[in-house]
């Protein structure tokens, strides 16, 4: 068999495709940084799959990792062992089968919500007309339609983040890649977003990662959480949230995983 790193490298960051593998696998991944003179291992041989179409948080203290792994997933920085494939291909830069979407919103501040949101279709091959079509389906799937002409500095947080999400989407990417995406709104604002955050995964059918720290935000969203230790950063457990959706905070079931989960990263219960 060929190694998977043999294939050839396409203009957006990817080399040839391992045979019938689908979502994200996560195979043997570390990273060394330098540091000042001491080596830091930020990831120690950190390995799971995302199943495509799965909704997987990974969680952790501060210091484990998990910024580092998105990095290295997202194809911003190598990682210095094993690789990460997206539908069988290892990812070697940024590339457009990941819609990305972080903390800060990154809008562009001089586009209007429409022209954020089709940004990325301006390099597609798709015609005026298709890109129109599909931005029109973006901003319906997350509600501002009526806001298409506003510009980001009119919007509050919450509308911020949905353009973010309806950007990151319009591409059609294979995976939705989420770091912290709802920190910066207020607690409100932050489960209005899980739910539509939801129900877009519902109707798109997309493989969502999702990095947190909010223990409660994990268990309210994932099929299955990824808890990362730290020193080195590694996988500690995966666990399965077997609670139907939607999920209610006062179900005892809820209670238990995060209770679990919080026992795994050393919060307490
Ligand atoms: P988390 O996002 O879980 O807080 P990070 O991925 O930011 O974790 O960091 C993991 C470890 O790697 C920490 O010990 C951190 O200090 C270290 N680290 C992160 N970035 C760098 C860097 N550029 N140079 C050296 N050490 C780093």
């Amino acid at each position: 068999m060929a190694g998977v790193n043999d294939g050839p490298m396409t203009a957006d960051g990817r080399t040839g495709a391992a045979a019938g593998e689908s979502g994200v696998v996560v195979d043997g991944v570390g990273k060394t940084y330098d540091g000042d003179g001491t080596p830091v291992r930020a990831l120690d041989d950190v390995s799971f799959g995302v199943e495509s179409g799965e909704f997987v948080c990974l969680v952790g203290p501060s210091g484990c990792g998990k910024t580092t792994l998105f990095r290295v997933i997202a194809g911003l920085t190598d990682a210095t062992d094993g690789e990460v494939r997206v539908a069988g291909t290892p990812v070697t830069g940024p590339t457009t089968d990941m819609g990305v979407v972080f903390q800060e919103y990154h809008l562009f501040p001089w586009l209007t919500v429409e022209e954020n949101v089709g940004f990325g279709l301006e390099r597609s091959d798709r015609s005026a007309a298709e890109r129109a079509e599909r931005v029109d389906e973006m901003l319906d799937l997350v509600g501002l339609s009526e806001f298409r002409e506003s510009y980001p500095k009119s919007l509050s947080g919450g509308m911020k983040q949905r353009v973010a999400i309806a950007r990151a989407l319009a591409v059609d990417p294979e995976l939705l890649l989420m770091d912290e995406p709802f920190g910066a709104v207020d607690a409100q604002t932050r489960e209005m977003l899980q739910r539509e955050l939801l129900d877009v995964w519902a109707s798109t059918g997309k493989t969502v990662l999702f990095v947190t720290h909010d223990v409660a935000e994990a268990v309210t969203l994932a099929d299955r959480i990824v808890v990362m230790a730290a020193e080195p950063g590694r996988v500690a457990e995966v666990v399965d949230v077997g609670v139907d959706r939607p999920r209610e905070r006062g179900d005892p079931a809820f209670g238990e995983h995060v209770a679990r989960v919080r026992e795994l990263i050393g919060a307490g219960p």
